[in-house]
């Protein structure tokens, strides 16, 4: 087992994989986390109900994960909370 590296950024970053030991920039991808769920429960509850689905919608709402493209291993995460 390896211990995962912090990563603190939504965008993708260079860095050696822990993995596979190559050079690479991440993928990334973007997944509904904490921080989309409560800016849906805060809509819902200043009756903004219609529209409490866009954090869903709204990638600048979600959590990033950080792989590696050439062995699909997760190397990091950026969560909003
Ligand atoms: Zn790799």
């Amino acid at each position: 087992m390896y211990q995962l590296p912090i990563i603190v950024g939504e965008y993708p970053v260079q860095c050696t994989c822990p993995q596979c030991k190559a050079q690479i920039v991440t993928r990334t991808e973007k997944k509904v986390g904490l921080f989309a769920w409560l800016l849906c429960g805060i809509m819902v509850l200043i009756a903004f109900w219609i529209c409490c689905f866009i954090p869903f919608c709204v990638d600048a709402c979600k959590d990033t994960e950080h792989y590696c493209p050439s062995c699909n291993t997760l190397i990091g995460a950026h969560k909003k909370l």
